[in-house]
């Protein structure tokens, strides 16, 4: 049983933003050296998180436009942080998944494009940890 992990570092330039981290994930499963196992993605931050969907123009404004529907509410954490909306964000988006290798590849929908989703930026660093176990 093997196990593999890498951070990778990115940069967000806007309060919302959809970047395609897939071909990162890719490398990463190619790294580790596993054929067959799970890797798992992970974003350690509150106010961002992944999605696992179409990479299309029009459907990534979408979404932002979906979370930006969250704003304009009197959230309670807005009182010591006025950022209630990219948390509540994070947590209906999910800062995790986890996807099957099988035959050493990443077992994906042909629309499925691994995205990290920034809900507060812009940000001088955002962290995605991938780990790969299997063998
Ligand atoms: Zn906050």
């Amino acid at each position: 049983m093997a196990f593999y992990a890498k951070t990778i570092k990115l940069r967000t330039t806007s309060r919302l933003e959809v970047i395609n981290i897939t071909d990162h994930v890719e490398k990463a499963v190619e790294e580790s050296g596993v054929k067959n196992g799970l890797c798992l993605v992970h974003v350690p931050h509150a106010t961002a998180a992944l999605v696992l969907n179409e990479d299309e123009p029009n459907l990534k404004q979408d979404l932002m436009r979906l979370v930006d529907e969250l704003t304009g509410n009197s959230w309670m954490h807005n009182r010591i942080d006025n950022n209630a909306e990219a948390h509540l964000a994070s947590i209906l988006l999910g800062s995790t998944r986890i996807l099957p290798v099988i035959n050493g590849k990443l077992v994906r929908g042909t629309w499925q494009e691994i995205m990290l989703v920034e809900l507060d930026g812009p940000r001088s660093e955002r962290r995605v940890v991938i780990s790969v176990i299997g063998e």
